[in-house]
């Protein structure tokens, strides 16, 4: 089928809004509407090429929308069903069987390697020419296809707006310290950098109830969203480490401080 996909066609070149034809989902795969995507900073890493995957290329990999169709042998998605995509593993190796597809044996081959999850191919492709896949899903587009392993259903009321960024940036941050870290009531806990992994660091910790939440950034307005997340449960701590310009004389160190105050306001 046609799709409108954002391609990327050389390191660094801009997303470009073409024409792209999208292969029918095969076993195990479901056709997705894409209704939301996030953008991660890995998006543009491969944009970059700093992993090196085959161009021209569709990025996206936050991918949230409806199934519209489902591939033989997938029993547990229908058509209509409110979905979120994470990243793709082979669902065969050691670690996917033993519940850890996040240590997919096979990870960086599928998800930096231009492929579908469940063939080594891609579905994806224009005048002729193979597009590469991202993620198993590339999600900067109006339709995926993705392997219905990597496809979780949600309810119908949910803001598909929300349901993207689970895909990768929540997951990573509020899996780092709640599975990974094992945070606990007693643990204190540490956040550098206030984007989307660290903010969900933040909220994963405030789920847990740390007892202390101190986050580091550079975005005075990140900061104060950081300490509204990490308000629910605890009171967070909030340290400002220098940008790049204020840091060309001083040390690149800032103390963290419980009274952080704006620098517009500071006196
Ligand atoms: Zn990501
Ligand atoms: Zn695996």
């Amino acid at each position: 089928m046609k799709i409108k996909a954002y391609v990327v066609h050389e390191a660094n070149g801009p997303y470009l809004l073409e024409d792209v034809e999208l292969d029918e989902p095969k076993s195990g795969e479901v056709l997705v509407r894409n209704v939301a995507t996030g953008i991660c900073h890995t998006d543009e890493f491969g944009r970059s090429q700093g992993v090196p995957i085959p161009l021209p290329l569709v990025l996206g990999h936050e991918g949230a929308g409806i199934v519209e169709r489902v591939g033989t042998g997938v029993e547990d998605l229908k058509p209509g069903d409110h979905v979120g995509i994470t990243y793709a593993f082979d669902n065969s190796c050691d670690a996917c069987k033993h519940g850890e597809p996040y240590y997919c044996e096979n990870f960086n081959p599928i998800n930096f390697g231009g492929v579908a999850a469940t063939d080594g191919t891609t579905r994806l492709h224009q005048d002729g020419r193979d597009v590469s896949m991202f993620f198993g899903q590339s999600s900067f587009a109006t339709h995926s296809v993705a392997a219905a392993a990597s496809v979780a259903k949600v309810d119908d009321d949910i803001d598909l707006g929300l349901v993207a960024p689970l895909g990768c940036g929540v997951q990573t941050g509020a899996g780092a310290v709640i599975n990974a870290g094992q945070a606990d009531p007693s643990s204190q806990v540490a956040v550098f950098g206030c984007g989307a992994v660290g903010m969900s660091v933040i909220m994963g910790a405030a789920v847990v109830g740390c007892k202390t939440i101190i986050a580091v950034g550079g975005n005075p307005k990140s900061l104060e969203l950081a300490r509204e997340l990490g308000e629910p449960r605890t009171p967070s701590t909030v340290a400002r480490w220098r940008t790049s310009r204020e840091r060309s004389v001083a040390s690149p160190v800032v103390a963290p401080t419980s009274a952080w105050t704006p620098p517009e306001t500071a006196t």
